[in-house]
């Protein structure tokens, strides 16, 4: 995920949807909101100093939501055991059995498919029996192995001819639909833009079909406050402040390679306008020639790539499948035979303030990529307390969490403790606490554990185009993702910095990170009101982030909810440097916080089940 406002942090390192990170630094974000009063810093910041005891007639449940209680069953579900709970392995599979274990420990009934009717011929008559719901939601995915991807390079100076090979995985990031076997020569269009308002034309004079195009990221005079694209309406489409906000259909958006795809070129490769390259493939920030990061196990789920049959694809699925972003060392090997680099020429850009497009005689490349197609059987567990109430019954809030981790591969286990069996464990304790106590909630309460989430909100998606209970009679969605991680004095800070304005000093004062969560939420619902109310007997410091229905981050499963109009809520806490990595482990879990966010759900679930 990329900043905590945009709450898309795992997004941008997830390889698969790191085309859509990319497309967002071109994409048009609305006009910045008006400057915050600190009216709004008061709504959004939900602090309580000294909770109060627990409502009665909800504390028998509450009672159970203990540290103790929630990392013993986290411990499992994030031990070795399950090996990263990869969607469509084995591994999920034990997990998914260990949580249909519980389920029916607690008396929980199966909230999944319909199993298949049996047949019997008995006494000379055929006797049907209807089939029994089960615990499972299946579908099905669409794998798209890359077995090998490779950009061969040949450039031609005079007589000689130099030939380099690159690879993918090895040497840049390339995450193929398919097969492919191109070779064209290539074009350097620079920032690839058309502004005819301002008399700027990248692409004068050059027909791009069929060629390999060569462009950098986002528009020339970034860090230039005399720059023409610095104006607003230029810097919101080409240099958004606020990067890799992805929010696929929102309808504002702009996306320059979309644009130049049109234009029929074999491939585009995008180098960074940053001076530093995401290597993608290693995971790698690379930055004056040395990597910011330490060398980190690559999972194997990132050399794959998915989508979902039976529901509609997300934009960025079907957008930019020529797109493959290069590092400034294959850019410059391409520009060799021009005799610069991709720096020199970005300058040039930038201080002629003229495009310095061209064609490159003698260079040509070679694109060839290899992919296997295989189906991969996939499942959401989802499990179902009836309402208590005859009526109100017959409508259901949702629970859910994504139970699905990076798996395992070269003895290398992703546990994702906090991402994300610590949000899947919240649903299961949530499951358990509304069960032992006394007074059942009056609405049905769905307790779904998504999969395929880490790969493109599948399970979460494939649930809203096949609701297993009606959506229309769907009162809520709460979402937990990443809840367990806590804050410290200075990565408290990114969260806060947005409401550090004069006059709030005092409040921000009273913030103690070790109890800082997030929640975002549909703007002016009943989920933000539960929030200021309830939160008085846990005890969080909550920043409550309200948003417009249909404009949810898309980083996790509450968002197909809110494409669907359904009211949600989505907490997590700290986003941290074991995010995605083999190190995000069960010892690392702050206990006391984890169960307060888990105890806020529990009790918004019980009111919003019972209102
Ligand atoms: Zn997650």
């Amino acid at each position: 995920m990329s900043d905590k406002e945009a709450f898309v942090k795992k997004r941008i390192l997830t390889a698969v949807l790191l085309l859509a990170a990319f497309l967002t630094s071109y994409g048009q974000v609305p006009a910045k909101p008006p400057a915050m009063k600190l009216e709004d810093v008061q709504k959004a910041l939900v602090l309580i100093e000294k909770p109060e005891p627990a409502p009665a007639e909800w504390k028998a449940g509450f009672d159970l939501l203990t540290p103790a209680n929630v990392l013993a069953m986290l411990s499992f579900a994030s031990s070795d055991w399950m090996e990263g709970r990869e969607t469509g392995a084995k591994g999920f599979l034990m997990a998914a059995d260990y949580a249909i274990s519980l389920f029916k420990m607690w008396g929980l009934k199966p909230g999944g498919d319909m199993g298949p009717a049996s047949f019997r011929f008995q006494d000379g008559q055929v006797t049907q029996t209807p089939g029994e719901r089960t615990f499972f939601q299946a579908y099905s995915l669409r794998e798209v192995e890359d077995i090998k991807g490779s950009l061969g390079l040949e450039v031609r100076k005079g007589d000689t001819i130099k030939k380099r090979l690159f690879r993918s995985g090895v040497d840049f990031g390339w995450y193929s639909s398919g097969t492919m076997d191109v070779t064209a020569p290539v074009v350097f269009i620079g920032y690839g833009i058309q502004e005819s308002k301002i008399g700027w034309d990248e692409l004068k004079g050059l027909n791009l079909k069929g060629k390999i195009v060569l462009v950098l990221s986002e528009a020339p005079g970034k860090d230039d406050p005399k720059s023409p694209f610095q104006a607003k309406e230029l810097k919101d489409k080409y240099l958004p402040t606020s990067p890799a906000v992805y929010t696929p259909g929102s309808p504002a958006r702009y996306n320059k390679l979309t644009e130049l795809a049109k234009l029929g070129p074999a491939a585009i490769l995008v180098v960074s306008n940053a001076g530093q390259d995401v290597d993608t493939f290693k995971n790698l920030a690379v930055e004056k020639g040395r990597p910011v990061s330490t060398e980190q196990p690559f999972p194997k789920i990132y050399s794959r790539r998915l989508s979902l049959l039976g529901a509609p694809p997300e934009e960025y699925e079907t957008a930019g499948s020529v797109t493959i972003s290069v590092t400034r060392e294959i850019a410059d090997a391409i520009l060799e035979g021009a005799g610069t680099t991709i720096d020199e020429l970005k300058k040039k850009i930038e201080t002629i303030r003229k495009p310095a497009s061209a064609e490159l005689p003698g260079t040509r490349l070679t694109l060839q990529a290899e992919a296997k197609t295989t189906l991969v059987k996939a499942c959401n567990v989802v499990a179902i307390l009836e309402g208590s109430d005859p009526k109100l019954k017959d409508e259901y809030l949702v629970i859910g969490a994504h139970y699905d981790g990076l798996g395992a591969s070269d003895g290398n286990v992703w546990n994702g403790a906090d991402d994300n069996a610590s949000g899947s464990i919240g649903v299961l304790a949530i499951a358990q606490a509304m069960v032992m106590n006394p007074k059942k909630p009056k609405r049905s309460v769905v307790f779904c554990l998504w999969s395929g989430e880490e790969e493109g909100l599948f399970g979460s998606r494939f649930y809203v185009a096949h609701p297993l209970f009606p959506l229309a009679k769907t009162v809520g969605c709460i979402n937990f993702d990443m809840i367990s991680r806590a804050y410290d004095d200075t990565t408290s800070q990114r969260p806060l910095r947005k409401y550090k304005i004069p006059g709030s000093e005092e409040l921000l004062k009273k913030i103690r990170p070790a109890f800082l969560a997030g929640a975002q939420t549909l703007q002016g619902g009943e989920f933000a009101d539960w929030q200021r109310r309830l939160n008085a007997f846990v005890g969080l410091d909550l920043i409550l982030d309200e948003r417009a229905q249909g404009t949810s981050s898309a980083g996790s499963d509450h968002n197909p909810f809110d494409k669907a109009k359904i009211p949600y809520i989505y907490y997590d806490a700290a986003s941290t440097t074991d995010y995605h990595k083999v190190t995000d482990s069960v010892e690392k879990v702050a206990g006391d916080l984890y169960a307060k966010i888990i105890r806020l759900g529990y009790l918004t679930a019980c009111a919003v089940a019972d209102k």
